[in-house]
Formats: structure tokens, C-alpha cells, sequence
């Protein structure tokens, strides 16, 4: 199968009430690859600077990974964010962004990706993603992320992007604010009205809802005490529930359910540790039996 990933590859600095990680791997389209890894393999396209550090091009690389869309742009600089969690870690301040690279010409698709079967265009300009879209052959599953900014201030174009995909993974808070309502399933109905087939709506730490145009399905976060930083937490879980949906070929109600499951197994991995360092040595089969701990516990007589 063939899943292809388009969004930030970033120099991240993070402070959490656990510690800080200064100067680490980030970004949309690298947490994404690394939770997709565990279930296919992974097109990554994306753009860094001339500054990107070896050390983090080597933490890419891995035989899950296809890295023949990552650009390295001379006389450009790699994307970079700072961000610092509240105590209780449920939310975080921009402490700064520096877009450099990000704000630039988006990325090419290679033409050996352009049979790609399934796309998560990760959070960027509503414009790049449709124009990132485009440059596909078509009949794939694309799903799309977004965020307040573009929802403020791109309201036309974010429209044309959501008319355009099949599916839609955001949070809570985006959801009232792309629709102005406050009762979640009224927001994800909505959304469903602006064009997607799907739509996941994200609640940190209270889980997750997915709606179509004929079922709502909600989930708890899988529960757990070990959380030292919940950056990419977002990422991971649309990684982890396209790339079950790529594994298994089908994006049918019942998929997206168990696809769901995959989606907070893969959250509740990347923020045990700081940056990508514990997702990235998530194999298969430690996913699998995660998956399975989850569901034996929402099994209920
Ligand atoms: P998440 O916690 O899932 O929202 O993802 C966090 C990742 O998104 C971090 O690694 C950041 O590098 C990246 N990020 C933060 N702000 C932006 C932005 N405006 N555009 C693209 N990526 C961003």
C-alpha cells in the first residue's frame, strides 16, 4: 500500500511541567511518519533548510520511512517552534515560531509518489494543501488537519480545502471555531455539511469522536500516568489512524472505527517521552498489543 504524509519537519523546543527538550526533531509530518511506521510504510514530503542537522536526518531515516520527498533547500532555514505546556500539560503557549522554510514555496510531490492510495495533509495553508493534493493522480483517501489560524484567517480557502478531501482530523476547540457551535456532535455534523465523509474530532486526554454521515463513535484516551510531553500527541493520532486505514485498504465506517483505536494507541506512545523518542521505537507488534489491552478494556457485558 502506499501512504503519503505532507506537512512540517521542524526544530522543536519544548517545555513541559517533566523537563525541557531544546533543540529536538519536531513537526507535523515527522510525528505522523513515525506513528504510521508502525502499521505501513511511509512517503514523507517536505521541506527543511540548508540547516537541518545530520543528526536528525539520520533519526529519519529508517526502511519505513521514504524520504525521496524530502527537499533540503539552499538558502533556506528549517522550520523552528518553542512551546510550553500548563501544569495539568492540557494546554500549551506558542513561546515562539520562526515558519523560515515553512513560508516559502511548498514541496513537490515526486512523480513516483503520485499513485499514493492515502494522504494526510498535515496542518499548513488551506491553499498548499489543496495544491500539494493536485499534484496526486486522484482516487486516494486524503484526510486533512488544520488549525485557528487558517480557521480565522483562510476561511474561504480552509472551505474549498474541506470540500475537497474525504476526511477531516481536528480538535475540540477547532471544531466550535470552524463551526460556531458548542455541542461537539452538532460541530462534527457541521463539518460533515461542509463537504468531508468523515470527520475525527480530537479531546486530548477525553478521547476522541468520529462522525459520519450515519454514526458517531466515541472513544476515552488509552488511560495512562506516564505523560512527560503531549507534543505531536495530535500528529501521532492521525498517523496511527491512516496508517491502519492504508494497511488495511478499506475506509469503510467500520475501518474508520477500529482505525479510531489505532489512532489513541499511537497518541498514548508518543507522549511517554520527549520528541520522537519513544514512537519511534514503536514496532508492530508492541502497537498490536497495545491495541489489545485498549479494546479488552472497552469490552463491557
Ligand atoms: P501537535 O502537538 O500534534 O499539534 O504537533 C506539534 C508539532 O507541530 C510540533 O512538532 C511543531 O513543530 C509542529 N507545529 C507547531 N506549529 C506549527 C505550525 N504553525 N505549522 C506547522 N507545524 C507546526
Amino acid at each position: 500500500m502506499s501512504l503519503l504524509v505532507t506537512g512540517s519537519i521542524g526544530i522543536d523546543s519544548v517545555i513541559t511541567p517533566h523537563g525541557e527538550a531544546t533543540e529536538v526533531l519536531g513537526g507535523s509530518a515527522v510525528y505522523f511518519g513515525f506513528a504510521a511506521a508502525a502499521f505501513t510504510p511511509v512517503r514523507l514530503v517536505g521541506v527543511v533548510g540548508e540547516d537541518f542537522p545530520d543528526q536528525f536526518r539520520d533519526l529519519l531515516a529508517s526502511d519505513r520511512i521514504d524520504l525521496a520527498g524530502l527537499e533540503t533547500r539552499s538558502g533556506s532555514k528549517t522550520f523552528r517552534w518553542t512551546g510550553k505546556y500548563s501544569p495539568d500539560m492540557n494546554d500549551r503557549e506558542t513561546l515562539d515560531v520562526q515558519l523560515n522554510v515553512l513560508g516559502e514555496a511548498g514541496p513537490k510531490v515526486p512523480a513516483a509518489f503520485a499513485d499514493s492510495k492515502v494522504v494526510f495533509l498535515a496542518n499548513t495553508h488551506p491553499a498548499l494543501q489543496r495544491e500539494l493534493l493536485a499534484q496526486l493522480d486522484g482516487g486516494c483517501l486524503s484526510v486533512c488537519d488544520t488549525m485557528d489560524l487558517w480557521i480565522e484567517t483562510e476561511a474561504d480557502e480552509l472551505r474549498r480545502t474541506l470540500r475537497a478531501v474525504d476526511g477531516v482530523i481536528i480538535n475540540d476547540g477547532e471544531a466550535r471555531q470552524l463551526t460556531g457551535k458548542g455541542n461537539l456532535v452538532e460541530a462534527g455534523e457541521a463539518v460533515l455539511d461542509m463537504g468531508p465523509r468523515f470527520v475525527v474530532i480530537k479531546k486530548g486526554e477525553h478521547g476522541a469522536m468520529l462522525l459520519t454521515a450515519d454514526s458517531v463513535t466515541t472513544i476515552p484516551a488509552f488511560p495512562t500516568k506516564n505523560v512527560k510531553d503531549p507534543t505531536g500527541a495530535g500528529d501521532s493520532f492521525a498517523g496511527g489512524m491512516l496508517g491502519y486505514l492504508d494497511q488495511c485498504g478499506q475506509s469503510n465506517t467500520a475501518s474508520l472505527r477500529r482505525a479510531l483505536v489505532r489512532g489513541t494507541v499511537a497518541a498514548s506512545f508518543t507522549i511517554e517521552d520527549f520528541s520522537l523518542n519513544r514512537i519511534r521505537e514503536v514496532a508492530a507488534d508492541d502497537a498490536e498489543a497495545r491495541v489489545e489491552q485498549f479494546t479488552q478494556m472497552l469490552r463491557i457485558d
